[in-house]
């Protein structure tokens, strides 16, 4: 008697524990995660992301799925470090002997990636070949690609010029078998606006997506305050330099603090080429930010903006009202800054070199 009234006590037990299991199961994933934040690596960076909207967990994994193969999508069609990618093979076809023999006159591509090198082209044609999307085997002379190539740069430039590609329809045309691409200069803001799209997508406004510096905000924090982006200090040990106030669209910044090699002199040269003569880009410009509605666009104009320099650049800025500009300069041991009138920044300091 003793013994089953104790295990009917235990049984009720056991149901009480499940039943509060249950119900915190089921509480959790109804209530939304409090500004998911979360990092990882795309296109040879780090990407962050943070959503101010509280996902639900089951909605957070979706996101977070849909992000990755996304990504994963833009670097199989734009990555030159990938043999496979789309990017690749367009650079290889006539290229290649047995190539040659093989395509026809057009090589088909994606929609997305067909879309990407007509936003850059168009761009190109805007800053007169400032950004110029097939400068790869330049970048490739001087150290900065995935291939090595040795021939002078005279000869190279034969294969450069942003009107030896043509995009028809789906399908791009080289106007000479060495013409190639290299999409790096705009392909981190595609991808930015990329990931804001799957999000937007999913029914969600307020939130930041950054890929290696190049940003998109929308809406504001949970709090309701804007989102604040920092810009580095022009140094290769970068701390932040100046932090600015950001509530929707985006921003890209380029500079010669990171990705540059020495000469024998010491002297520094720049990841970034002048398409012009071929080398790399003399710039007055530190770095440069550039604001627009589309990460893409922003991308490829802080590019074009730095081999321009800051007299050209600024000019340059004032006549195209859909972008803004914070230029930091060089200037003897500190940096100065000159930003369009548009451009939202609190308080310029000067930091020394
Ligand atoms: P970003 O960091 O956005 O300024 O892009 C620089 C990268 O774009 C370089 O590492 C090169 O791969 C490529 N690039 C260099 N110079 C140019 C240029 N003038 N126009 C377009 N792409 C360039
Ligand atoms: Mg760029």
């Amino acid at each position: 008697m003793l013994l089953t009234m104790s295990l009917r006590k235990s049984w009720k037990l056991i149901w009480v524990g499940a039943c509060v299991v249950l119900f915190l199961i089921v509480f959790f994933s109804f209530q939304g995660v409090r500004n998911p934040s979360w990092r990882g690596l795309t296109m040879g960076t780090s990407y962050s992301i943070t959503i101010a909207d509280r996902p639900r967990p089951a909605e957070l994994a979706d996101i977070k799925a849909s992000i990755e193969k996304r990504l994963a999508e833009v670097d199989a069609q734009m990555s030159t470090w990938n043999p496979d990618s789309e990017i690749s093979k367009f650079n290889d076809f006539k290229r290649l002997p047995a190539l040659r023999e093989l395509e026809g006159e057009n090589f088909s591509v994606s929609p997305e990636f067909a879309a990407v090198v007509r936003r850059a082209l168009k761009i190109a044609a805007a800053t007169d070949g400032a950004f110029d999307p097939t400068v790869k085997p330049l970048v490739d002379h001087w150290g900065f690609g995935a291939q090595a190539d040795a021939e002078p740069v005279a000869e190279l430039m034969k294969a450069v010029g942003w009107q030896k590609v043509r995009v028809e329809n789906n399908a791009l045309l080289k106007a000479n078998p060495d013409v190639q691409l290299d999409l790096s200069a705009i392909a981190k803001g595609y991808g930015v606006d990329a990931v804001a799209e799957v999000i937007r997508s999913s029914g969600f406004t307020n939130f930041l997506v950054e890929i290696g510096g190049e940003v998109v905000t929308s809406g504001t924090k949970e709090n309701d305050e804007p989102w604040r982006i920092g810009i580095e200090n022009p140094q290769p040990d970068g701390e932040i330099f100046q932090a600015l106030e950001l509530s929707g669209g985006g921003m890209a910044t380029s500079g010669d603090y990171r990705n540059f090699r020495l000469r024998e002199d010491g002297t520094r040269y720049s990841h970034i080429i002048d398409p012009a003569t071929g080398m790399p880009a003399e710039s007055d410009v530190a770095s440069v930010s550039v604001m627009a509605s589309a990460c893409m666009d922003a991308d490829a104009v802080a590019t074009a903006l730095f081999v321009m320099g800051s007299e050209k650049g600024f000019q340059w800025v004032e006549t195209h009202p859909e972008f803004e500009a914070l230029f930091i300069l060089h200037s003897n041991q500190t940096f100065t800054t000159r930003a369009t009138s548009g451009f939202p920044i609190e308080e310029l300091t000067t930091n020394s070199h």
